[in-house]
């Protein structure tokens, strides 16, 4: 037998929320945090449109969609990076910073991608304790040793749907060294209406300092074509795009992002129809003793410690129905909890009914 080696890497390999099930044509999937609303018409439109000039290498700049990026939210063309999802960010950002045995803090509940891309490249994930689901800065300052290069979060988010406020999240720049490089991922503001909250893009611009993650998988409906992107100083970005692969957002993809910005009516209508559904559905889960998350993002973690069943019992009794969740066991390892999507108005609705029936049995 011939003994080809290979790095192990001791990580639990990556989940997505499930999008069918056994012996079930039509599912309906709230499990992944996509958009409710689709795809925006203009982005539709504008693809249609597109000569299928395939053949052609597309542009590895993305400086149309930079272009807009940089008029759409005030802020610099050059100090702006674009991904194959903003997963492919992350998993550049730590090629760029890591080297074998340096520590990364990420949140104990934060998003997956952060500890996966920092073991792959051999750095040790030092894990910061949460205040009852909700990020603490000081224990992500507890954690900060000699080594500490990165902190990663997500604000607000995923899947515990907490977020910190403008003033905890200078706060935590205020209080960590200044070499240690915070990464803030913005996935959800789109959605946030709260008065005290600030995206990490408003709040640190200028700072050199920190690395702001934007995607276009969620509120702009466009997960399958892998588009995000980065903010960071200009030599960060000038040390990334050294290490990019030099084709890594396609042209439709960059096409339908570019679009998808300008329609801003779109934007309006998806925050609104979040906020709708997310209230009504959180009021109608009390009732069941289902209890969540203030609102935040386009996602709510349901914690069934009061209700008569448990929570992997309950994602059964809705997967029997055809209504996928996501389950938060494996990999986030929080226990006795779903996350649920709002999805479309006739998704939220055909859930409601199935989780009464289920209630009344
Ligand atoms: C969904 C999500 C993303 C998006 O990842 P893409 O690779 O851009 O699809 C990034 N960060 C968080 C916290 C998310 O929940």
């Amino acid at each position: 037998m011939t003994n080809l080696s290979f790095k192990k890497i001791n990580i639990e390999a990556y989940e997505p929320g499930k999008s069918s099930i056994k012996n079930l044509g039509k599912v309906i999937k709230l499990s992944a945090n996509e958009s409710a609303l689709g795809v925006s018409l203009k982005a539709k439109k504008a693809i249609s449109k597109k000569n299928t000039n395939f053949f052609r290498y597309p542009d590895g700049k993305s400086n149309n969609l930079r272009h807009q990026l940089s008029k759409k939210f005030k802020c610099d063309k050059d100090k702006i990076i674009c991904g194959a999802g903003s997963d492919e960010v992350i998993q550049m950002l730590c090629q760029l910073f890591l080297k074998p045995n340096d520590e990364v803090i990420v949140p104990q509940y934060s998003f997956l991608m952060y500890r996966i891309y920092a073991k792959i490249v051999g750095a040790k994930v030092i894990f910061s304790k949460e205040a009852n689901y909700k990020i603490s800065i000081s224990e992500i300052l507890k954690k900060v040793t000699k080594k500490t290069k990165m902190v990663f979060l997500a604000n607000p988010n995923n899947p515990t749907g907490t977020y910190l406020n403008k003033i905890e999240l200078k706060q935590l720049r205020n209080k960590l060294r200044r070499n240690i490089l915070l990464v803030v991922d913005d996935a959800y503001f789109e959605y946030m209406k709260n008065s005290d909250y600030k995206s990490g893009l408003d709040l640190f611009k200028k700072k050199e300092n920190v690395f702001i993650l934007r995607t276009f998988s969620k509120i702009y409906g466009l997960a399958s074509l892998r588009v995000g992107w980065g903010y960071g100083s200009r030599k960060i970005i000038d040390a990334l795009n050294l290490i990019k692969p030099p084709f890594n957002v396609n042209e439709v993809a960059q096409l339908a992002a570019t679009e998808s910005l300008k329609d801003t009516k779109f934007i309006f209508k998806s925050v609104k129809h979040n906020l709708v559904y997310a209230s009504k559905i959180k009021k109608f889960l009390n009732q069941y003793n289902i209890f969540s998350n203030e609102i935040s993002a386009n996602f709510l973690l349901l914690d069934f410690s009061k209700c008569k069943f448990k929570a992997e019992n309950f994602y059964k009794k809705l997967k029997e129905k055809g209504i996928i969740l996501r389950s938060t066991e494996y990999g986030y390892k929080i226990k006795n909890r779903l996350r649920l999507t709002i999805g479309s108005r006739n998704d939220n609705l055909k859930f409601m009914s199935v989780v009464k029936s289920i209630f009344n049995k």
